[in-house]
């Protein structure tokens, strides 16, 4: 091989499946030292030793060749919520995951040159009187009118961010957003959350976009980000009046309407002193009582991330990949292309596919992409020829030999 291996790409690879170099040396049968070494960039990746890694990792081999650089968990592009709690290897696993789909998302987006109406604006806390005033700022700047935000999803899709909802298998962590541009801000929300909690775990990451892009850590950020949701999602205007009386009842109701969580609207409610301390103080000791703080009735419905899966449909009805194409566009295999990139989609049976892939000379073909010539029951024909069918041509041309079929190779040669 003539390329070389990206170490950084090898370290990304372990830390997505949460492994530690020792147990990768158990699965992969190489000594833990030869590892430290080939991710150190300290000595260049045996081909065969490369093999096992890829295997143990359950990554293709070119996954390994990409250029690209992991930001990690110091990098100030990067916050997390909550994240004290949270093991080391837990926050490593998924900053991997928010890496890895940013990497492999440039991939998707070089196709179709996306032109986005909307951005993500920076203002500086500085520069405003009220954190409010700049969550004011950014719905006025994207437009959004008075009252609930119906789906923020789809707003911060608009404007240009990469949403996935992903299952982070602890319930610590809400989400974690990363910014490196010239890629799209990254965001991934735990899919197990509860959607209220999404929605505000979703308004507190863009608080961060739009306040935190370029500072060092401070304290107050948090904080920060936190009101900037609330009055994200509540603008007081239009929310203040709504808010009374406010009781359990009322706020189950203002819930449905608001897609924010009682709590929330109780607590937004405390920010803008339509209730006391103490008043807030007991509804929270009400909310306990009900078993509310662990889980409120009435769920709001989950949005869902739509960018990304339109994307990948395009790649299918306008290119004409294949999932497996998909899959190795993005140098994942196509179980992690399924659970990552097509969620809720089915796997469909290879065999099947296979049979679809074969066309008569003469037929509309179905898909774009280079066909080759086989024999009539799909078997291999000495010299075939090969064909390249762009999008919009028909149809199928005439074989060497009649009676043979088409069958479809991949995607057509750029
Ligand atoms: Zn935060």
């Amino acid at each position: 091989m003539n390329a070389t291996v990206n170490p950084e790409m090898l370290t990304l690879a372990r830390e997505v499946r949460g492994m530690t170099q020792t147990q990768l040396a158990q699965e992969s049968g190489i000594r833990q030292t030869k590892i430290s070494r080939y991710e150190g960039d300290l000595a260049k990746v045996d081909e065969e030793d490369l093999r096992y890694i890829a295997e143990a990792l359950g990554f293709p081999e070119e996954f390994f060749f990409q250029s690209g650089q992991r930001f990690g968990a110091e990098s100030t592009e990067v916050f997390h919520r909550r994240r004290r709690s949270v093991s080391a290897r837990d926050i490593r696993r998924i900053d991997g995951l928010v890496n890895l789909y940013r990497i492999s998302c440039d991939r998707l987006l070089r196709a179709f040159q996306q032109v986005r109406a909307l951005t993500v604006p920076s203002l500086s806390v500085d520069d405003f009187d009220t954190v409010d005033d700049i969550a004011y700022a950014v719905r006025s700047f994207w437009g959004i009118p008075s009252g609930p935000i119906k789906n923020l999803i789809a707003q911060l899709e608009q404007a240009s961010c990469l949403v996935f909802s992903v299952d982070f298998q602890i319930d610590k962590i809400d989400e974690v957003v990363q910014w490196i541009p010239p890629s799209p801000p990254i965001i991934l929300v735990n899919s197990s959350a509860p959607a209220d909690r999404t929605r505000l775990s979703l308004a507190h990451a863009l608080g961060h976009l739009v306040m935190h892009r370029n500072e060092l850590p401070y304290k107050e950020m948090e904080h920060e980000a936190n009101r900037f949701a609330a009055a994200f999602l509540m603008p007081e205007h239009d929310i203040i009046d709504e808010l009374k009386p406010v009781t359990i009842q009322h706020m189950l109701e203002l819930k449905q309407y608001w897609k924010v969580s009682m709590q929330a609207l109780i607590y937004r409610a405390k920010e803008l002193e339509v209730i006391s301390e103490r008043r807030f103080t007991s509804l929270f000791q009400q909310l306990s009582r009900f078993g509310y703080r662990k889980s409120e009735p009435f769920p709001i419905d989950h949005e869902k991330p739509r960018l990304v899966s339109d994307l990948v449909d395009k790649h299918r009805l306008e290119l004409g990949y294949t999932d497996e194409e998909l899959a190795q566009l993005l140098r994942v295999n196509i179980v992690d292309f399924y659970k990552w990139y097509r969620t809720g989609h089915k796997v469909v049976d290879f065999q099947e596919k296979k049979m679809a892939n074969r066309q008569k000379p003469g037929t509309k073909p179905k898909r774009p992409g280079e066909y080759i010539e086989r024999g009539p029951r799909g078997g291999k024909v000495p010299r075939p020829r090969i064909v390249t069918i762009e999008p919009g041509d028909s149809p199928l041309p005439p074989t060497q030999k009649p009676g043979r079929t088409w069958e479809r190779k991949g995607p057509p040669k750029p």
